[in-house]
C-alpha cells in the first residue's frame, strides 16, 4: 500500500509537474498574450468630465452630433452602472480615485478641503507652499474667486505632495523606465494635479488671467510652446461676447428651464441666454468663461498644442494624457443639472469631444489610442427644483449643525464641543472633552445621534463606529472615505436632495453618497476593445487597474479595484 502510494506520488509528481508546467505555458501565454494584446496603444487618453452624472448622456442625446458621445457609444465598451464607493463625492476625491484605483481612505484625498488638526485651520487638497505657481504675465490682476474650496487655500502653491497613493501615470513612468510622457490638464488645478500624479506634469486654467499655468513642482520655467499659447490670449478674445445656445431653442428637452429664480447670476452674467462675459477688467470675466462651453473649448485648444509640441503618441512607448473638462460642473453649480444651461453645455461638449477625437485620429491615430471616459462625481438637483416637483428638500446651514452638536455637548458637560465643521466632517474638541473627564467615544456617539435626529440629515456616523463590524452600505461608503488623520470625528450625511450648504455663491451641489452623486459613466474605446454595453455594477476604482492590465502592467501600487473582465477577453 505504502509502495503503491509512494509510486502514485512519484507518478503524480511527474505528471502533476507536467500538468503544472503545461498550465504555466497555457496560463502564462495567455497572461503574456494579454500584455501583448494592445501593443498598438501609443497614447492613453483619459477624459474626465467634471460633474457628468451618467444619465445626462442619455438625457441630451437628441442634441448630439456625430463623432463625440455617439462615437463612444457605437465603438466603445459602455458601462452603464458605475458608482463611486465613497461618501464624499467631490472633485479631488473622484479624480484621485480614478487616478489611483483606490479609496480616499488610502489616497488621502477625503474632500476638496479638510481640517488640518495640527495647524488648527482648513487645508485645500493640493496646496503646497513649496511649489508656487509660475507667473505667466506681469501685473496680472487678480480675478474674483468663486470656488468655495479654492477660497480656503492658505497658499498659491500647488503640487501632488499630499496625494498618498501612486497613480496610473506614476506606474507608466516606472514601467517604461521614465520614457513615457505623462500629462494632466484641466480647467481646475486639482483635476490636473491629481491625474498627473507625482511623475507627470500638470497644467490648468487660471481664472485670474485666462492663461494655462503650472507650478515649480513641475517646471522651473514655462516650455516655449506654453509661453506661445498664452501669448495668443484666446480667453481674452471672448471679451464683449456671450454664451448662446448652439441649437434651435425649441429642440432642447429643457427649453422651459431657463429663467428660474434660484439660478445664480454671476453679477451680470444673467439667468437666461445669452449670457454676456463682459470685459477682461471685470474680476469675474475669466471665471465666466469657465462657466460656459468656452472653458472646455480653451482646454481643447491647449490640449491640441500639448499633443503636437510634446509629440505625444509618436512611438511605441505609450504616453498618457489626462484631460479633465470642468465646464459641465461649473455650469451645474450655478444653474443646476436640470437647467437649459446644463443641456447646452453638454451638447457643446459633445462637439468638443468630436473635435478632440478627429484631432487625435489625425496626429496619433485612434487605432493607437486607448480612450477612457468617466466623471469625478454626478450632481444633485437643486432643492428648489425638487420641492417644485413635490419632494421635501432643503439646505442645511453649518451654523445650525454646529449649534445642535454644541447643545448636545452642553448637556454632557462640555462647553462648545465642536472644534470645527466643514461639510461633511465635524471635528470635536479633544482637549475640552478630556478636561471634562468624559468618555470620548460616548461623546462622539451622543453628538452623532443628536445630529441624525435633525431634519434633513439621514445619518451622522461617528468615526468610532467605523472600526466596528458595521457593514451597512452607507457606513461602508463613509469607511472608504475615512482617512485617520484628515477625516473628521463625525461624518454628516444629508437626506436625498438636501444640501449641506455653506451659504456661498454656489447654489447647486454634489458631495452626497446618493445615487445621483455616485453614478458616473465609464467608457473604454480603442484597439481591441469590443463595442458593448455592460449593465453589471462596476466602480471607478476599476478604471486605473483596467488601463494598467490593457498595457500589461501591474495596477497602481495601492489599487483596490480590479480590471474590467469584459475588456480583457
Ligand atoms: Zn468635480
Amino acid at each position: 500500500m505504502i509502495a503503491t502510494l509512494s509510486g502514485w506520488i512519484v507518478r503524480c509528481r511527474l505528471s502533476c509537474l507536467l500538468l503544472a508546467a503545461l498550465a504555466l505555458v497555457v496560463g502564462g501565454s495567455s497572461t503574456f498574450a494579454e500584455a501583448q494584446t494592445r501593443p498598438e496603444v501609443r497614447l492613453v487618453l483619459q477624459i474626465t468630465i467634471d460633474g457628468l452624472r451618467a444619465d445626462l448622456i442619455n438625457r441630451y442625446e437628441r442634441g448630439f452630433g456625430k463623432g463625440g458621445f455617439r462615437r463612444l457609444e457605437e465603438k466603445g465598451a459602455v458601462y452603464t452602472n458605475a458608482h463611486f464607493q465613497h461618501a464624499n463625492t467631490e472633485t479631488i476625491v473622484g479624480h484621485a480615485t480614478l487616478a489611483t484605483g483606490t479609496f480616499p481612505s488610502q489616497h488621502g484625498m477625503v474632500g476638496n478641503v479638510w481640517f488640518d488638526r495640527e495647524a488648527g485651520e482648513l487645508a485645500y487638497n493640493i496646496e503646497d507652499p513649496d511649489s508656487p505657481i509660475i507667473p505667466t504675465r506681469e501685473n496680472a490682476s487678480k480675478g474674483a474667486q468663486v470656488d468655495p474650496a479654492q477660497k480656503k487655500s492658505r497658499t498659491q502653491g500647488r503640487s501632488p505632495a499630499v496625494l498618498l497613493a501612486p497613480t496610473l501615470g506614476d506606474g507608466l513612468a516606472a514601467y517604461f523606465g521614465g520614457r513615457s510622457k505623462i500629462f494632466g490638464v484641466s480647467g481646475k488645478d486639482r483635476s490636473a494635479v491629481a491625474m498627473a500624479g507625482k511623475a507627470g506634469k500638470a497644467f490648468w486654467y487660471s481664472t485670474n488671467t485666462g492663461d494655462f499655468v503650472t507650478s515649480t513642482y513641475y517646471y522651473d520655467a514655462y516650455p516655449g510652446w506654453v509661453v506661445q499659447w498664452n501669448a495668443r490670449r484666446l480667453a481674452a478674445g471672448y471679451a464683449g461676447k456671450a454664451w448662446s445656445l448652439l441649437n434651435d431653442p425649441a429642440s432642447y428637452l429643457l427649453a422651459d428651464q431657463d429663467d428660474r429664480p434660484y439660478e445664480v447670476d454671476l453679477k451680470g452674467y444673467g439667468r437666461v441666454f445669452p449670457h454676456p462675459f463682459g470685459q477682461t477688467d471685470d474680476p469675474l470675466f475669466f471665471t465666466r468663461i469657465l462657466v460656459s462651453p468656452f472653458g472646455d473649448q480653451l482646454l481643447l485648444d491647449f490640449s491640441k498644442a500639448l499633443v503636437s509640441n510634446e509629440e505625444l503618441g509618436q512611438d511605441e512607448i505609450p504616453d498618457y494624457l489626462s484631460i479633465s473638462f470642468s465646464a459641465v460642473d461649473a455650469v451645474n453649480h450655478f444653474f443646476g443639472p436640470s437647467s437649459l444651461e446644463n443641456e447646452d453645455v453638454v451638447v457643446q461638449l459633445d462637439r468638443i469631444l468630436a473635435d478632440l477625437f478627429a484631432f487625435i485620429d489625425k496626429t496619433v491615430g485612434l487605432k493607437h489610442t486607448l480612450v477612457v471616459l468617466s466623471a469625478d462625481h454626478g450632481m444633485a438637483d437643486m432643492p428648489e427644483y425638487m420641492t417644485g416637483l413635490g419632494f421635501k428638500a432643503g439646505r442645511l446651514e453649518p451654523d445650525k449643525i454646529v449649534a445642535a452638536a454644541n447643545q448636545t455637548g452642553q448637556k454632557l458637560g462640555v462647553n462648545e464641543v465642536v472644534r470645527f465643521f466643514y461639510r461633511p466632517y465635524l471635528y470635536l474638541d479633544d482637549k475640552k472633552i478630556a478636561a471634562a473627564k468624559l468618555n470620548r467615544v460616548k461623546v462622539e456617539q451622543a453628538v452623532a445621534d443628536a445630529l441624525t435626529d435633525m431634519d434633513g440629515i439621514a445619518l451622522a456616523v461617528a468615526a468610532s463606529r467605523l472600526s466596528a463590524k458595521d457593514t451597512s452600505p452607507l457606513v461602508e461608503l463613509v469607511r472608504n472615505n475615512h482617512h485617520v488623520s484628515r477625516s473628521g470625528d463625525i461624518y454628516i450625511m444629508q437626506d436625498p436632495y438636501w444640501f449641506l450648504f455653506d451659504k456661498g455663491p454656489v447654489k447647486a451641489m454634489h458631495g452626497s453618497p446618493w445615487r445621483y452623486d455616485t453614478h458616473v459613466p465609464i467608457i473604454f474605446m480603442g484597439p481591441g476593445i469590443r463595442p458593448q454595453r455592460v449593465q453589471r455594477r462596476v466602480h471607478p476604482v476599476d478604471v486605473a487597474p483596467t488601463i494598467a492590465a490593457l498595457l500589461g502592467m501591474s495596477p497602481p501600487g495601492a489599487a483596490q479595484g480590479s480590471p474590467l473582465e469584459e475588456l480583457l477577453r
